[in-house]
């Protein structure tokens, strides 16, 4: 649709873009309100200033207690942190059961007489 507009002194008709008509009269420059300036600003961004490896490691160190705490909590707002935490305490089960079967190795080993 193309808009247009009248000179209010001799009723010419021009593009909407005209500055000038014919007889002299200016046309008011019609700002226009395109939505340039609207920001996207509904989007919310998270700066998450701390690395991610602090949630893998208070996850793993705490014997996981603490990265299933953080899993939970950041799981809505952070959920980079949110799998940070997990990783560290899913790491914590690997190392302990790692631990253990090298215990229970030795053990049996050491009953067997193997281990002098
Ligand atoms: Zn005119």
């Amino acid at each position: 649709m193309q808009k247009i507009k009248y000179c209010p002194k001799c009723q010419k008709q021009y593009g909407i873009n005209q500055e000038k008509c014919e007889c002299g009269y200016e046309f008011v420059k019609l700002e226009s309100h395109e939505d340039e300036t609207v920001q996207s600003s509904n989007t919310k961004v998270i700066v998450d200033n701390v690395p991610l490896w602090i949630w893998t490691f208070l996850g793993f160190i705490t014997e996981s207690v603490c990265g299933w705490i953080f899993y939970a909590k950041f799981r809505e707002s952070y959920p980079e942190r949110s799998k940070a935490a997990r990783k560290g305490a899913i790491s914590f089960y690997i190392f302990l059961g790692v631990v253990i079967l090298v215990t229970v190795l030795y053990l049996v080993l050491d009953a067997k007489g193997k281990i002098v």
